[in-house]
């Protein structure tokens, strides 16, 4: 038999381990080679993209603009080539950190990049926040432009604009976010998917564990570079809402402070100066429109402001609630602060569109300058510009006011009737008068409403005047009371004088509303003084639905049980929609004075007046109208169906010896009628 053998020669036993052995090491070459290929591609292509936004980003913007943080916080640095200085497209060079070598030179800037620093460009003030991330293998770019977005159809034009490969918008907290796939090209690069083929044919696994670490340490990277960003990002975000407002964007009040702060201390002999804006009513509008509404109102007041402020080199804030706030330097558009005073005022003007509404905003603005104002200080700047404000509020609203000699000297009469005032009302030294409410038919009174006086050194106050102050020092409810407390005690006496029951009217001020015991103290005085609610009505205006409906309703309610009547006092001069006022608990309307005078000879008076009376009898109440002031007028009220009036050509306020002998006059004379 024959036996083959094999038998085993020496090169028969080294050769196939040397072929081995020299085919491990090139793939392990290979391996080596194309892992810090892919690895260095990988960056490059992160590096490209960065290096691309800061070669147009500094070509947009001049080269020694600083990078956006996220590019510095990485640590990327940009430099112009010296050689290519001066060139357009100047050859720019990113390095990394930790990468020697590993420099790039770009000469084109990508054009997709080119649109949003163009967009930046036009904004040259708007903070911006750039975030990576890897999401399924690619990598995104997320751009945040706080304010770029002022409506949905500017979200979509940007998108536009940006687009073709921006594939989502979203507005997050008053930020217009662009997210675009910038970086698909990382893994196409990575050629790692011929090698893994490779090895796997040759079932080698020790070049599928090189495999596994380098696709390890490809993602480790990305990882890296997305953590990277992913911090710069938030905290970015968490900085620029710690200065700014979520809503509109604008800087806070304290920011605002530091700013003038600066500017104060900055040298420059150009005029500073500040205005505060304050949207009129805008309680009104949010509980007339809705909160969205309302922001929509805020949002659109602080674009205005912020574009405003922009484009004259100034900066806007929003200091809180409806308060804006802008600091300008004296320029030739602006050459005074009463022609920025007109512009703001009429810029805040234009209609604001919400969802098919269309809101006219009414604004007060107050403008104050450097040297003019009260002092050189933040505070004593603020306190000008505030005391403009008050004074633009106080002559009607809607309009702007410069801070003047007048104004100061009405901010320094404020402050010592406001100091005078709680000694006063503890003193007793709150009088009242009475105005009768007649029917117009018979000219007989109905009922007295009582009015409260003070003079301060002899002099006269009028009550518009001392409420207001009391209303901003927290001291009107104390006022009311004491108001109150005397008209029932006149009707008391007066009704036990002439044996007929007298009924009295007493004003309420909408702050009262505030305090959970006004109802209880109204109890206590109608008690102490022995009036029968019945023979009461509280006058209150329609500013108590500044207060909380709700509220005011408990109280008014509370107290129309027990028979006290309300009455809506200055009907029309108020913002509120009937369908606010329906809401509102009241017996009574008081037409407001402003729409009688001229009724007689002006026929968009009379037919504005005729108006009023249908509103007020669509709200099927009693209703009286103020301020008669001749028979004419008189006559032609009584024409328009109205049956109560009150007015000079009646009676003037009484003081209460007039009031007392004027009750037993008439009542004398209905007596013998
Ligand atoms: P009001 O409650 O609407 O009172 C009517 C005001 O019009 C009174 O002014 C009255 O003197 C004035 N008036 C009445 N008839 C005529 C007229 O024919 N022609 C003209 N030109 N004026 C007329 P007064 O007393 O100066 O009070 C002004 C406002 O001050 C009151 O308006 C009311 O809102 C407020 N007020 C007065 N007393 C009090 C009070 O005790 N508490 C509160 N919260 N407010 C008060
Ligand atoms: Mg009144
Ligand atoms: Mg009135």
């Amino acid at each position: 038999m024959v036996r083959l053998t094999w038998k085993k020669s020496p090169n028969s036993v080294v050769l196939p381990f040397v072929g081995a052995i020299v085919f491990a090491i090139f793939f392990f070459g290979v391996s080596m080679w194309e892992f810090s290929r892919t690895e260095a591609q990988a960056r490059s292509e992160v590096v490209r993209f960065a290096s691309a936004f800061v070669t147009t980003y500094a070509n947009h913007r001049s080269n020694d603009m600083p990078l956006p943080a996220a590019f510095r916080r990485l640590g990327l640095e940009a430099f112009v080539d010296e050689h290519g200085k001066g060139r357009d497209h100047a050859p720019l060079t990113v390095r990394v950190p930790g990468t020697p070598g590993l420099e790039l030179a770009v000469q084109e800037p990508d054009a997709r990049l080119g649109l949003m620093i163009s967009i930046l460009a036009q904004n040259p003030t708007l903070p911006m926040i750039e975030e990576h991330r890897i999401e399924d293998g690619r990598v995104v770019a997320r751009s945040i432009f706080p304010s770029i977005a002022k409506s949905e159809t500017c979200v979509s034009c940007h998108n536009e604009v940006l687009n073709r490969e921006a594939y989502k918008v979203g507005d997050v907290m008053g930020a217009f976010v662009v997210e675009s796939d910038l970086t698909s090209a990382i893994h196409k690069n990575l050629a790692y998917s011929g090698v893994a083929f490779l090895a796997g044919l040759m079932g080698c696994s020790f070049l599928a564990r090189r495999e596994n670490r380098r696709m390890r340490s490809v993602v480790e990277l990305e990882a890296q570079v997305h953590l990277e960003r992913q911090k710069t990002a938030s905290e970015a975000k968490a900085k620029f809402l710690l200065a700014h407002d979520s809503l509109t964007g604008l800087a806070k009040r304290a920011v605002f402070l530091d700013r003038l702060e600066r500017e104060l201390n900055a040298d420059g002999a150009q005029r500073l100066y500040i205005v505060l804006v304050d949207i009129d009513d805008f309680k009104a509008v949010n509980d007339t429109f809705g909160h969205d509404a309302g922001d929509a109102l805020l949002v659109a007041v602080a674009n205005r402001l912020d574009e405003l402020a922009k484009y004259n080199g100034g900066s806007a804030a929003r200091l809180g609630g409806d308060e804006f706030a802008i600091i300008l330097h004296q320029s030739d558009v602006f050459p005074t602060e009463n022609q920025l005073g007109i512009f703001v005022a009429e810029a805040m003007r234009t209609e604001v569109s919400h969802e098919g509404l269309s809101i006219r905003p009414s604004c007060s603005v107050g403008v104050t300058a450097l040297p003019e104002s009260l002092g050189t200080t933040v505070s004593a700047l603020l306190k000008s510009a505030d005391a403009a404000l008050y004074a633009a509020k106080n002559a009607g609203k809607n309009q702007h006011q410069v801070f003047d000699e007048k104004i100061r000297q009405s901010m320094m009469r404020r402050s010592i009737i406001g100091s005078a005032l709680p000694k006063a009302i503890e003193d007793g030294e709150i009088r009242v008068a009475f105005q009768p409410k007649v029917c117009l038919r018979n000219e007989m009174p109905t009922e007295f409403e009582a009015l409260a006086r003070w003079s301060l050194n002899g002099e006269d106050v009028a009550p518009d005047e001392f409420i207001k102050i009391a209303e901003d020092n927290g001291r009107v409810q104390d006022i009311d009371l004491a108001v109150l407390r005397q008209a029932a005690t006149f009707a008391v006496e007066a009704a036990s004088d002439t044996n007929v029951p007298i009924k009295i009217s007493s004003n309420l001020s909408a702050l009262g509303f505030r305090s959970d015991h006004i109802a209880d103290r109204i109890e206590e005085i109608l008690l102490e003084t022995g009036l029968s609610p019945k023979l009461l009505t509280l006058e209150v205006t329609e500013s108590v639905l500044i207060e909380n409906a709700t509220k005011v309703n408990e109280i008014l309610g509370r107290l129309r049980q027990r028979g006290v009547k309300v009455a809506l006092d200055d009907f029309g001069t108020g913002f509120a929609s009937l369908r606010y006022l329906r809401q509102l608990l009241i017996d009574e309307i008081k037409i407001d004075r402003s729409f009688v005078v001229d009724v007689v000879d002006d026929c968009e008076k009379y037919f504005l007046f005729n108006k009023i009376v249908e509103m007020a009898i669509g709200l099927n109440k009693t209703i009286v109208v103020e301020g008669i002031e001749s028979k004419s007028q008189a006559d032609l009220i009584m024409k328009s169906g109205v049956r109560f009036g009150q007015g000079y050509y009646y009676s003037v306020p009484l003081g209460l010896k007039e009031a007392k002998a004027y009750c037993i006059e008439h009542m004398k004379k209905r007596k013998s009628a």
